[in-house]
């Protein structure tokens, strides 16, 4: 209370305006008071009014304060610093802003009270440009000495991320304190400036400054988000040694970074230092340690860690994390049971844990799976998002689900996420697999900020449906909009070339890709020109190629090597070919039985007979043929001579009656593609029982005459199951997709879209 107030007061209704002291005034009473002192004439009072201000604040009623602050002819500057300093602290920083403005137009002059605050409200709304001009009028008046308002500066340039000024300013702090310190170094060390980290860090110390557990956190918790894993384990490792106890905090950022860089044995450690401070309760703690299990690949360590966690203390994150590390470390089995068991016993699961297990089964090849995880999932209430979407689709696309695909989309159209770039990519590539190239370009076209991956999805859709002069413009467009290619794009390219037997212009883009673009020849891109100079009969040429390799060749290269010589018939080459790989994969059937079909397509049953032998001595089987097909929304699966489809009578009916109607129409089953030395009836029975032709006579069976047909077979198709699928085309006027490991056949009017060039 003022002196000058004191006389006034004594003569007035002190009851009333003692309110404006009391903490626990209500509002009517403040307005009572308000209403007084209007009455009185004492709003004229600059003391008076500041405690009225004070009090609406209190009451949040910021409209009668920034009134009664208006009303005052000459206002104090504590007068605006109450208001500013009430609105701070309910988060209303544009107003308080707005009243330092008029305050500054009133010509009151500033103190070391009211510029943290105004400077704080800059940071808080990001207003860069109004902080530099508080930093101006901070030094013009001379506040630059003083700690409180320096400080408030330091934080405001780390907020807005201009790491420069903030150390400038801080280089000229009158006085560090351990909160400031702890601020720069928590910046620096999410930019990943170890050198600075350290500096500051010594200085801090040299100044006399003992770092708490905020500012090791700090440097912990900023190293590992800037990637500086080994840095954050050091740190927590100096942490420990100078005797500074860590908290949850601590120990999660530091569990990550163990995981990221595999250091399962001071994971170890960590977890009993974790056992001794007594955090094993803490719902963070036991989700870090998770993650960090997963990421070591410690799969039976993660799961007694698992067995010994009481259930009840993981939260949805705790779960989440171990379903991830479970089927990131080959587990899918085990994650399926662990999910399956939450979901008995009632335990909250959120979107991320059902797409990772959608993503766990479409990754591992339990396709019809993630679709029923897909369906079970909305029915339990949990609405898919913009991640579930892109996990979902490669599903659909490896069993040709196309009504499940466009499903999906139908989802991806009504919740909005269609604009999502990774769920734009994704129903490209989802399309091209379920033979719908044109819808694929459609999808394609609609994603408004496309990325490489998007580019990249369109050109393998096209190679893939050989459609070799659409995925070349492509690779053009992209370069016009202002897209660099990247290898993968190349990889696109380049195969798409070998489905189009472009030669010439294969050899261009791979000579191209290190000269103008600067980018290493990997892998696959070898494999794609062998395959593509092996594929139109440049076998020698592709042979020479594989011997300057850089480097050694895997067995992508020579099975491209290896199936070029098969397509070609050339017994040389080929028996190199299959010596490398029997060596690279010496269990994979598919290069025996290469080997043995170049044997068989001359004739020569001695050497198919060893080859045999050989593949029996070591127990390895021939990878059963499997197609599938899907009808009326349901996914068949069919595998070569299945005996145990319920309709298997009516479709050997058929494909007999169709190969009757064949042989009329002057066709010839092509039995030299039987690796078996039997005769000419025999090996028709068996030619039969191909998975593809088995999937079309049910697809024939039951589907509406005239509707299409979508096949996927697991090997490459074979030259009989060509012909009659051709044939089947023609003669009962269906369009029949058949997608093999290698490529899209669309057969229509009895021709493939292949040009019988596979
Ligand atoms: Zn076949
Ligand atoms: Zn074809």
């Amino acid at each position: 209370m003022t002196r000058q107030a004191l006389p006034f007061l004594e003569n007035l209704n002190t009851p009333i305006l003692h309110c404006l002291y009391s903490a626990v005034a209500s509002l009517s009473q403040t307005r009572q008071a308000h209403a007084y002192i209007m009455k009185t004439g004492l709003l004229a009072d600059t003391h008076l009014s500041t405690r009225l201000i004070s009090r609406y604040a209190n009451h949040h009623s910021f409209v009668e304060a920034d009134l009664v602050l208006r009303s005052i002819s000459d206002p104090s500057i504590s007068s605006f610093s109450t208001l500013i300093y009430a609105l701070n602290k309910s988060n209303l920083f544009t107003q308080s802003l707005n009243v330092f403005s008029r305050m500054l137009s009133h010509g009151v002059l500033l103190d070391t009270h009211v510029l943290p605050n105004v400077v704080k409200a800059c940071g808080k709304l990001s207003a860069l440009k109004f902080g530099r001009e508080i930093h101006c009028i901070v030094c013009k008046y001379g506040f630059d000495s003083d700690s409180v308002v320096q400080a408030s500066l330091v934080h405001l340039y780390l907020k807005s991320d201009r790491l420069r000024d903030a150390r400038n300013v801080f280089e000229r702090l009158p006085e560090g304190d351990v909160v400031t310190y702890g601020a720069l170094l928590s910046a620096y060390a999410r930019k990943g400036c170890v050198n600075e980290v350290k500096e500051i860090f010594s200085g801090m110390q040299n100044y006399g400054l003992e770092p708490n557990v905020v500012s090791w956190n700090g440097m912990i918790t900023g190293f590992n988000q800037s990637g500086n894993y080994v840095e954050a384990v050091v740190m927590f490792q100096e942490m420990h040694s100078k005797g500074f106890q860590p908290d949850h905090i601590t120990i999660s950022s530091v569990l990550s970074a163990v995981g990221d860089i595999e250091r399962f044995n001071i994971g170890i450690q960590v977890l009993c230092y974790v056992i001794k401070l007594g955090l094993l309760h803490c719902k963070f703690v036991i989700s870090a340690l998770i993650d960090m299990f997963g990421k070591c690949a410690c799969a039976g360590d993660l799961m007694k860690a698992f067995e010994e966690t009481n259930e009840e203390l993981m939260d949805v994150g705790a779960r989440n994390a171990l379903l991830t590390a479970l089927s990131r470390n080959g587990l899918l089995d085990v994650a399926m049971e662990v999910f399956e068991r939450f979901r008995v016993r009632g335990r909250e699961l959120n979107v991320v844990s059902w797409t990772s297990m959608i993503a766990g089964c479409s990754q591992n090849g339990k396709d019809i799976e993630a679709l029923e995880l897909f369906r079970e999932m909305q029915s339990a209430g949990v609405k898919p998002n913009s991640v579930t979407i892109p996990c979902l689709l490669p599903a659909c696309g490896n069993i040709a689900a196309l009504v499940h695909g466009k499903a999906a989309h139908g989802f991806a159209l009504r919740t909005g996420i269609i604009a999502d770039v990774h769920v734009g990519s994704a129903l490209v590539d989802m399309y091209a697999k379920c033979g719908r190239i044109h819808l694929s370009r459609l999808c394609f076209d609609r994603i408004p900020n496309k990325n490489s991956v998007c580019w990249n999805a369109i050109m393998g859709g096209y190679a893939m449906h050989g459609k070799a002069n659409e995925a070349i413009d492509i690779f053009h467009l992209m370069q016009q909009k202002g897209h660099k290619p990247d290898f993968i794009s190349f990889s696109c390219v380049l195969s798409a070339c070998s489905q189009g037997g472009l030669t010439e212009q294969g050899w261009r883009f791979f000579n191209s890709m290190y000269e103008d673009y600067g980018i290493e020849a990997k892998m696959e891109h070898y494999s794609c020109m062998v395959n593509l100079l092996g594929r139109s009969g440049k076998l020698e040429e592709a042979y020479t190629m594989i011997k300057q390799m850089p480097f050694e060749p895997h067995a992508c290269v020579w099975g491209a090597l290896l199936s070029s010589c098969r397509l070609h018939n050339n017994i040389r080459l080929g028996k190199i070919a299959a010596r490398n790989l029997f060596e690279l994969e010496p269990n994979n059937p598919g290069n025996y039985i290469l080997l043995s079909n170049i044997y068989a397509s001359k004739a020569m049953w001695d050497e198919v007979d060893a080859v045999r032998d050989v593949m029996r001595s070591r127990g390895m089987k021939k990878n059963p043929g499997c197609s599938w097909i899907e009808i009326k929304n349901q996914v068949h699966m069919l595998l070569a001579g299945d005996k145990s489809n319920p309709q298997m009578t009516e479709i050997i009916e058929n494909l007999h009656k169709l190969s009757l109607e064949m042989k009329k129409a002057g066709y010839l089953p092509n039995t030299n593609l039987v690796l078996q030395d039997v005769d000419e009836q025999d090996k028709e029975q068996i030619l039969c029982g191909h998975s593809e032709k088995l999937a079309v006579a049910l697809g024939l069976l039951n589907t509406p005459p005239g509707s299409p047909l979508q096949i996927i077979k697991n090997l490459r198709i074979c030259g009989d199951c060509h012909a009659v699928i051709k044939f089947i085309s023609g003669f009962e006027g269906r369009e029949i997709y058949v997608r093999d490991t290698n490529r899209f056949h669309h057969f229509k009017d009895g021709v493939c879209s292949c040009g019988d060039f596979w």
